[in-house]
Formats: structure tokens, sequence, C-alpha cells
């Protein structure tokens, strides 16, 4: 079933403008539609599968979050940089606290914890995927489970993470309220998503590969991430640039676009788009480091 949102899933405004048709490129070819909130500007697709319907968007042997194989080149490349960026996104963290309790929201098959546990933090990881779950459940000694629901409600983390995974969150407010409560009184919440203003957004328009509908229910720019922040009551204390995701979205896009493989011309695209984002600020992806 589909579910038409008649408000803002961030502001609860009710205009909102139609924004782009995109298609959804990896899994079903279907076509979905993005409109923009007037008040806060949140682009969100609408209509949208239900939760229980979403699930099958998901059901591709290509969805790179939920295996550790890499069975296209552009995934090749993606696993090669991961150790990289992992180290990148330890190092972001712990000037928040050393090693403390840091929960992983959307962990994948578990490598981010597995590095911060080596550090000296203590981890637990939510992860909806069975698959990726039982293959993170290999790595890390903490517990890995599938909803917020499961964690023991006087358990409350130095930090919690979500790489990449807001834009999938169904209900939206209610989630991102759960995980204001699970963070301690000056707890940090690190949240990745991509940047709908960025060099490469534009210029692949709706082949963008970032878009990513139906899977990625919201599209976040600046000034739509801050609003929600906002509304939840969380500080946005610094904002940081994910420099690789530029390279990755623009190959993945170039394939989009042309039915075909063109590193080069997206790696070009991805350098392009980093260097206008040098001046700009507005990096193919973002990160936003919050304070409760
Ligand atoms: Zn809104």
């Amino acid at each position: 079933m589909y579910e038409r949102l008649e408000k803002c899933p961030s502001c609860q405004h009710l205009q909102f403008d139609n924004f782009l048709i995109c298609e959804d490129h990896s899994v079903t070819r279907e076509s979905f539609a993005l409109v923009k909130c007037r008040n806060c500007n949140l682009v969100f697709t609408n209509p949208r599968p239900d939760s229980v319907e979403l699930g099958k968007y998901y059901q591709s042997d290509n969805y790179i979050s939920h295996t550790d194989k890499a069975k296209t080149p552009i995934q090749l490349i993606y696993k090669l940089v991961r150790s990289y960026t992992l180290r990148k996104k330890s190092k972001l963290i712990q000037p928040y606290k050393s090693a403390g309790m840091v929960l992983d929201y959307g962990c994948g098959t578990g490598d981010f914890l597995r590095m911060l546990e080596s550090k000296g933090w203590s981890t637990i990881g939510i992860e909806p995927d069975e698959g990726a779950r039982r293959l993170a459940k290999r790595k890390v000694s903490g517990s890995i489970v599938d909803s917020l629901k499961k964690i023991e409600s006087d358990t409350k983390f130095d930090v919690i993470t979500a790489w990449h995974v807001v834009e999938h969150i169904s209900d939206l407010k209610e989630t991102l309220k759960l995980i204001r409560k699970k963070l301690k009184k000056g707890g940090h919440l690190v949240v990745a998503v991509p940047n709908l203003n960025s060099f490469d957004a534009t210029h692949y328009r709706e082949y963008w590969a970032a878009y990513d509908v139906p899977r990625h229910l919201y599209h976040f720019s600046q000034d739509s991430f801050l609003a929600l922040a906002n509304g939840l009551k969380l500080k946005v204390k610094k904002i940081l640039p994910m420099k690789f995701d530029s390279y990755y979205v623009s190959m993945l896009s170039e394939k989009y676009r042309s039915g075909k493989n063109n590193f080069i011309k997206g790696f070009l695209m991805g350098m392009k788009s980093n260097s206008k984002a040098s001046k700009s600020g507005e990096y193919s992806s973002l990160i936003y480091i919050l304070k409760k």
C-alpha cells in the first residue's frame, strides 16, 4: 500500500509544492514524486510505500549496506575506501567522549562498531535487516538489536550515530524523539545525510543517485535539516563534509543517466562537486553534530 502524507513530516505544515519526479533506478524502476514543504523546505517522497510495503524495495542483492560483498565495480570502489572512511568517522566522534557508550542507529554489517570497540567504546547497534544483523553480530561484542524498543529503558548514550539512515525512517519525528531520549544530557547525535543543494545533486537532477527513491523518504538541505533539529530541541554544533560521497554518488548517477558505467566522468564530477563545495559548504553529503 502507498500512503500520502497530508502534513510535512518535520514541521506539520499542510502545503507543499511539486519538486521533482524520480525513478527507482536500483530495484523496481517505479517513479515517485518528491514534494517540498512551503514552510520548512523539507523535500520528501510523497506518496510513498507504507512501512510494510517498503521492505520489498530493499530486496535487492545489490543493496550495499546489507552485504559485505562487492558485486559491481562501483561497489568495489565503495568497499576499498570504506576502511579509510571508517577511520575518519571514528576520529570524528573521539572529541565528544574518548570512550563512552555509543549507539549506532542503522549499523549495517557492524564495521563502524567494531572499530569503536577497538578504541575502548561500549557499543550497541540497531539494524532492521536480518542478514546484516547476523553479519554484525559476528564482528561486534556489544548487542545488535532490530529496534530502539529492544534497548533497556535506563540505558543512555554519550554518542548516537546515524550514518545515512535518517532519510530511511518512516516515522521520522517519533523515532528522532526516542533517539533524543536515549542521549545523556550533553550527549551528541551525529547524523549524516545527502545534501540536495550540492553541485552533484543539481547537476544530475532526477538521476542523482542520492535521491534513491523510495528508500530515501526525506531529502535534506541545510535549512530543512536545521529546522528539523530545532523542532527536536537539539543544538547544531558543527556541520562537516563527507568528501567521498560525491565520487560514489556521481559514478552511480552517471550510470543511471547513461545506462552504463563511466568512472572517469563520475570521478571528475565528484572532484568538481567537492571543489565547488570548498567555497559554498554544500558538499554531496553533510555530517551534522547535534548536542542535547
Ligand atoms: Zn515542513
